[in-house]
């Protein structure tokens, strides 16, 4: 008998059938004598309706707010009327799902009041559809005759006070959901988790960042020691590519933490980044499966992989792209083996609280470049010439500008670094295509390369390195 957590996302609890579906594979785990503790993110859409309904009624748009709850009830009340017979199943869950509704309706009149919605606020109306879904997948669980009942992670996982990207605190995560969660596996119970929550030691709602649910379930799963942790998705593993992008995109048999961690990273939406990060610290292997094939093994990440059959294979792992970022440049003469050029400029972005997925310097150039979101690109202009005045108006420094509308392409695999060769590879690829490359940068872990490339020929250019894999 293992201890597996697993983790449903929104399109597998999407709908009164996909719920029927999450709940068959909690059920037929139990069945086969695992402990199963369930997390579940809120069904697919509803947090970005939650979202834009706190926008909304920060603005004193109500109209367009009542419509937004409106299609959140109706979402929740429709599976709820396919899921449950029983009347009182369906009263209790209605009841449940009456109060957070309840709960939302009184935070966007304090946020109408207010005129503006912190994070602080954002979290505690970003919350509720886990808070919500976990009252459907738990109902669905029982209805298939096995004990369950839901958890708000708000009493079990607690964190900093970093609204909208909350750290965990692990000692105290671990003290307080293994005292809540082990009895009710004790008892035979499947516990259904709300992913993405968790609360500040005052008891305040935050939340881990949007796709944070992935996260909550490796939060989870090292707190409660489990075996394995198990993360279900639309798809069936982790694939080369995007299968958005990529149509012959396959899924990879298993990717070491750090490969994953750097595909996560550099864009590949299957997993949230962080999520590598409690797993490794214990060592618990992930699996990422699909809900809607379960029979297929999907992908096992783990510390280290077995080499396969073909050699080649074990060169590159995968493809990955971000888009709409702006490649950022500051160039001078004046720059060349000036100390503390880099510090101040990263200092600068960090004020404005932008993160950079990509950093390039070409000494020759005597250039810095670096990649933020095209969102962030005014700000982090306007305080780098602030921070930059004396360089600009001497001209140490010539200009510092931006080229919006880029992508960062990044190829993914351990053996990057040891095998001669596969940049030139990569580079011939793309540069068969026409496609100019704007930037380059070898990943700090050393097992990706990324490349900037203008947006329009990024697909191209994804495309054309996936032949390689
Ligand atoms: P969930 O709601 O289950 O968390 P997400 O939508 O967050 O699911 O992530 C799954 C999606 O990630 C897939 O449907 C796929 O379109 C996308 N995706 C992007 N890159 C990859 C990749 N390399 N492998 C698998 N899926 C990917
Ligand atoms: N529901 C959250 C989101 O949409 C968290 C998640 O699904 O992982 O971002
Ligand atoms: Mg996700």
């Amino acid at each position: 008998m293992s201890r597996l957590v697993i983790k449903f996302g929104g399109t597998s609890v999407g709908s009164a059938d996909a719920i029927t579906q999450a709940a068959r594979i909690a059920t037929d785990l139990h069945r086969a004598g695992h402990e199963v503790v369930v997390v579940t993110s809120a069904m697919s859409g509803v947090t970005d309706l939650l979202l834009s309904a706190a926008q909304a009624a920060a603005g004193a748009q109500l109209g367009r707010f009542l419509e937004l709850a409106t299609a959140i009830r109706t979402k929740h009340t429709d599976a709820i009327a396919s899921l449950f017979t029983d009347d009182h199943e369906r009263t209790s869950i209605t009841s449940a799902i009456d109060q957070r509704l309840g709960d939302l309706q009184r935070l966007a009149e304090a946020l109408a009041v207010l005129g503006e919605a912190s994070p602080r606020a954002m979290d505690a109306i970003a919350s509720l559809g886990e808070r919500l879904s976990i009252h459907l997948l738990a109902g669905a669980i029982r209805a298939q005759g096995i004990g369950s009942a839901p958890v708000d992670a708000a009493d079990i996982v607690r964190t900093d006070a970093e609204f909208q990207s909350a750290v965990p605190d692990a000692d105290e995560t671990r003290r307080l959901s293994q005292a809540r969660v082990v009895p009710m596996l004790t008892a035979g119970t499947v516990p259904v988790i709300t992913g993405f929550v968790g609360s500040t030691a005052a008891g305040v709602v935050t939340t881990l960042g949007r796709g944070g649910s992935d996260y909550s379930a490796a939060i989870l799963g090292a707190a409660l020691d489990a075996d394995e942790v198990w993360i279900y998705t639309d798809v069936d593993g982790v694939l080369t590519a995007d299968p958005r992008v990529v149509t012959d995109a396959r899924t990879l048999e298993q990717v070491s933490y750090l490969e994953m961690s750097e595909l996560a990273y550099f864009g590949a939406k299957v997993l949230h980044p962080k999520t590598t990060l409690p797993a490794i610290e214990r060592g618990i292997p992930l699996r990422i499966k699909n809900t809607f094939n379960p029979g297929h093994p999907g992908t096992l990440v783990v510390a280290t992989v077995e080499a396969p059959a073909g050699a080649d294979q074990l060169q590159l792992r995968g493809v990955t792209s971000i888009s709409r970022q702006s490649l950022v440049t500051i160039a001078g003469r004046g720059m060349l083996g000036v100390p503390g050029i880099a510090a101040r400029a990263f200092g600068a972005v960090a004020r404005t609280g932008t993160s950079v997925p990509m950093i390039s310097q070409s000494s020759s150039e005597q250039s810095i470049c670096f990649v933020v979101p095209e969102s962030a690109e005014a700000r982090v202009l306007d305080e780098l010439r602030k921070g930059f005045e004396h360089e600009l108006v001497r001209r140490d420094i010539e200009r510092i500008f931006a080229t919006p509308g880029v992508v960062v392409v990044t190829v993914v695999g351990a053996a990057i670094l040891t095998t001669p060769g596969i940049a030139g590879r990569i580079f011939t690829a793309v540069g068969e295509g026409s496609i100019n490359v704007l930037a380059i940068a070898m990943g700090s872990s050393e097992c990706s390369i990324s490349l900037v490339v203008d947006g329009a020929h990024a697909q191209d250019a994804v495309r054309r390195i996936h032949g390689l894999i």
